[in-house]
């Protein structure tokens, strides 16, 4: 049990690349897929290259983040929303279009073909709408986007790019990430999905340290139950309290701490069993219910809490 005892995360390639082609298929238009963050913790570089034939482009957080996935060897644009170079050649080389959002920076980075980054009400990284003309005139911008959560903001970017030199049909248009594929409103030209590709795609699972009945209230907070056991992982790890499966049976992670946490087990369940925190029907949405936080955020938690394995492709 030695080197199983520690957690560890299975990403399946397959669904990742089902997930793209079932994207595209659906909603009819290119898809950009959104590998910030380390593949949201699925390991950007193998995710790039898995995804790479069945998707249009790239979006990374920052610049630097397409050169550690390898991003300008795969074939395909990449939108970036930050970088630290000035220098437009610095972009075309990686085949990077940089997000811009104010005209001094579309002007300097006019020759790598930057994408201008509309405000639709998030009131960050993007472009106001009585500015947009002048972004759009320093840049020769040709396409635009915003970061839409709701139908609002894709809907307000269609307004204010309709009021813009030869109306919104003159310029590539994207808003739709994961909350808005099923909107055909909220298309446009391409859809921007990050958590659509990964759902379903991981599995992450511990095994049981130890396995006993409880004499009396147990843990740091004193929890009553029949049995527990203890994983390997811990906050530090990304867990929270909330539900997992033992041997096959929903159950529930009671206390965690540091480095370990606490498990509510069954009669039967023994050391060395295997405690899954997501994956096996155990979705991230369920996670998040009870975590409060978003699928994403369970994504990027879980995929810390030990090593990362691939199957697939
Ligand atoms: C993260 C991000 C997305 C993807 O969001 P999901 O909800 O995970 O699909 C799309 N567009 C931008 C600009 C983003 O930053």
């Amino acid at each position: 049990m030695s080197q199983q005892a520690r957690p560890y995360a299975l990403i399946n390639l397959d669904r990742v690349r089902n997930n793209a082609q079932e994207i595209r298929r659906d909603t009819g238009v290119p898809v950009i897929a959104v590998v910030k963050a380390d593949a949201y913790g699925l390991g950007g570089e193998r995710i790039a290259r898995a995804l790479a034939p069945h998707v249009d482009g790239f979006y990374v957080f920052d610049a630097a983040e397409a050169i550690k996935y390898g991003l300008p060897g795969l074939g395909r644009p990449t939108l970036a929303l930050l970088g630290d170079s000035n220098d437009p050649a610095d972009y075309l080389r990686l085949g990077i279009r940089p997000a811009v959002w104010t005209a001094a920076r579309a002007a300097m980075l006019r020759a790598a073909r930057p994408v201008l980054s509309v405000d639709t009400g998030q009131q960050r990284f993007g472009c106001p709408a009585a500015q947009v003309a002048e972004v759009i005139e320093a840049g020769r911008i040709d396409e635009a986007f915003t970061h839409a959560t709701s139908i609002e903001h894709a809907c307000a970017l269609a307004a204010i790019m309709d009021n813009q030199l030869g109306g919104r049909t003159a310029y590539r248009l994207h808003a739709a990430g994961t909350a808005l594929l099923n909107d055909p409103a909220a298309r446009f030209n391409a859809v921007r999905p990050g958590l659509a590709l990964y759902r379903g795609a991981v599995r992450v699972c511990a095994p049981l340290l130890e396995a006993r009945d409880s004499a009396g209230p147990a843990g740091y907070s004193g929890f009553v139950v029949g049995r527990h056991g203890v994983i390997r992982a811990g906050y530090s790890n990304g867990l929270r309290p909330g539900p997992c499966l033992v041997n096959g049976r929903r159950s529930r992670v009671i206390e965690v701490g540091m480095q370990s946490a606490f498990v509510e087990i069954g009669p039967a369940d023994r050391a060395g069993d295997e405690v899954v925190l997501l994956g096996d029907g155990l979705t991230e949405s369920e996670v998040g219910v009870a975590w409060k936080a978003s699928e994403q955020e369970v994504l990027v938690r879980l995929t810390r809490s030990g090593s990362l394995d691939y199957v697939g492709e």
